[in-house]
């Protein structure tokens, strides 16, 4: 098949095979990646118009008891000057979140477990009580048990972001030294199960990734239909096993958000702060290349410095409302307009009509 009639296909079907998939990664030129970003773009206005959804996010403790080889943050790296945001200081970042309009919060953090099911679950209602139900409650904390995830979507959470990285058994064995594969996948089909709006997603670019890994991460996703799909680059940190490798490029990250446009046509897809770092238009690249949302930082500037899951990330400086308008700015510049609603999924508004 040509490259016109590959991405023809993506476009019309929603559905490439492995061989498909890996065939256009591996041929796919400059000129004829625009054609796949101009499809990709059409494909996320059909389901969400040319709105773009913001979230609030809290990175509010970058403790963590796993070891990831990719990760800034991992328990090995004893470099890092570790915080944790008590509960009455991540309800003020709400506060100030809520002030500059943002209806979804992100809670964020490493695998911490001072953050106890009471902790969180007193969190979330607070959180629900305050802004009288009228905002979503996402959680982003990694791996625990299914009551946990259970008692905290009883609490009123409302969505949980957990990418699977990368849905090669054996490269994931070998980059999470402390977590297995198959638990990775329970936790995603539970978190589904309990009735969560999931997210799932992966890293381009990883040491020894190969375009057949990537095609199989598509294929996954295509199967699991989350919710939200994160994709970012890989960015090396030298304070970690992978830190003298090559990180993911910019044009392989806007294709793989494409693919994912195409193949996972109703999913939210953050331009992530991964690709800003990358590019300082990345965001707004990914946004032309089916992306969605974006996740500006309202963590409280006096500690985002140590989130560094990856090193130089963008925004470590700049106050919430910086942020704020910032990305307004760039979401106008490229023609799109922002929506400060809950912005659910079109699965989820379909399925709960
Ligand atoms: N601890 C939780 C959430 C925080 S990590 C979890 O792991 O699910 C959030 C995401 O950051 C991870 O899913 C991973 O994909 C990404 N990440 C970590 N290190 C990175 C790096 N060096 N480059 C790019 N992304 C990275
Ligand atoms: Fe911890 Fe998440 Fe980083 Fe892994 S990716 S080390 S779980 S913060």
């Amino acid at each position: 098949m040509t490259m016109h009639n590959l991405i023809e296909k993506a476009y019309q079907t929603n559905d490439l095979s492995k061989e498909e998939i890996i065939a256009l990664i591996e041929t796919i030129k400059p000129e004829e990646r625009e054609i796949l970003y101009k499809r990709a773009l059409k494909t996320k206005q059909k389901y969400y118009g040319n709105k773009v959804y913001l979230r609030g996010l809290i990175e509010f403790s970058n403790i963590c008891r796993q070891d990831c080889l990719y990760c800034g943050l991992r328990a090995s790296n004893t470099k890092v000057e570790r915080y944790r945001l008590t509960p009455g200081e991540i309800l003020a970042c709400c506060d100030k979140g809520y002030e500059l309009g943002y209806r979804t919060f992100v809670l964020q953090s490493g695998e911490d477990l001072w953050y106890t099911v009471e902790i969180l679950s007193e969190l979330i209602r607070q959180i629900k009580k305050r802004y009288d139900q009228e905002v979503a409650v996402t959680l982003s904390i990694g791996e625990r048990g299914a009551e946990t995830y259970q008692s905290l979507f009883a609490s009123g959470a409302d969505r949980f972001l957990m990418r699977h990285e990368t849905a090669t058994e054996e490269l994931y064995e070998s980059l999470h030294p402390t977590m297995s594969f198959t638990n990775r996948r329970a936790c995603l089909n539970a978190l589904k199960e309990i009735g969560y709006q999931v997210g799932a997603g992966f890293m381009v670019g990883l040491p020894g990734q190969t375009p057949a890994d990537l095609a199989e991460d598509l294929h996954y996703l295509k199967e699991l239909h989350p919710d939200m799909i994160g994709i970012g680059p890989f960015i090396p940190h030298s304070e970690t096993p992978l830190g003298k490798e090559k990180g993911g490029t910019v044009d392989d990250t806007l294709v793989m958000v494409a693919l994912a446009r195409l193949l996972v046509p109703d999913s939210l897809i953050p331009a992530t702060t991964a690709l800003g770092t990358l590019h300082p238009l990345g965001r707004e690249m990914a946004l032309q290349a089916g992306a969605n949302v974006v996740m500006p930082i309202i963590t409280p500037t006096s500690v985002r410095k140590q989130y560094a899951l990856y090193e130089n990330k963008i925004c470590g400086d700049d106050h919430p409302e910086d942020c704020r308008y910032c990305i307004e700015r760039r979401i106008q510049a490229v023609g799109q307009e922002v929506d400060l609603g809950k912005g659910d999924s079109w699965k989820f508004i379909v399925g709960s009509l």
